[in-house]
C-alpha cells in the first residue's frame, strides 16, 4: 500500500493535481481523492465528505 492520497502521485497521476470541487460540499479548490460508489456511479469526494457519507450523514446531491 502507497500513500495513494500524498504527495508528489497526485500532481503528477491526477487532472488538476488533485484537487477541484467535491459533488457533495461544492467545495473548490480542495482535494477530491476520495471514490465513493453510489450504486454504479462512483463520485470523488472530498476527505470530510468520504467519511460522512460512510457514516450516513451525507447523501451524494
Ligand atoms: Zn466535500
Amino acid at each position: 500500500m502507497s500513500k495513494a492520497h500524498r504527495g508528489r502521485p497526485l500532481r503528477q497521476e491526477m487532472p488538476m493535481g488533485g484537487r477541484g470541487q467535491c459533488p457533495v460540499c461544492k467545495a473548490t479548490g480542495i482535494k477530491v481523492h476520495y471514490e465513493y460508489t453510489v450504486g454504479e456511479v462512483t463520485v470523488k469526494v472530498c476527505k470530510p465528505c468520504r467519511a460522512a457519507l460512510n457514516r450516513g450523514t451525507k447523501s451524494v446531491a
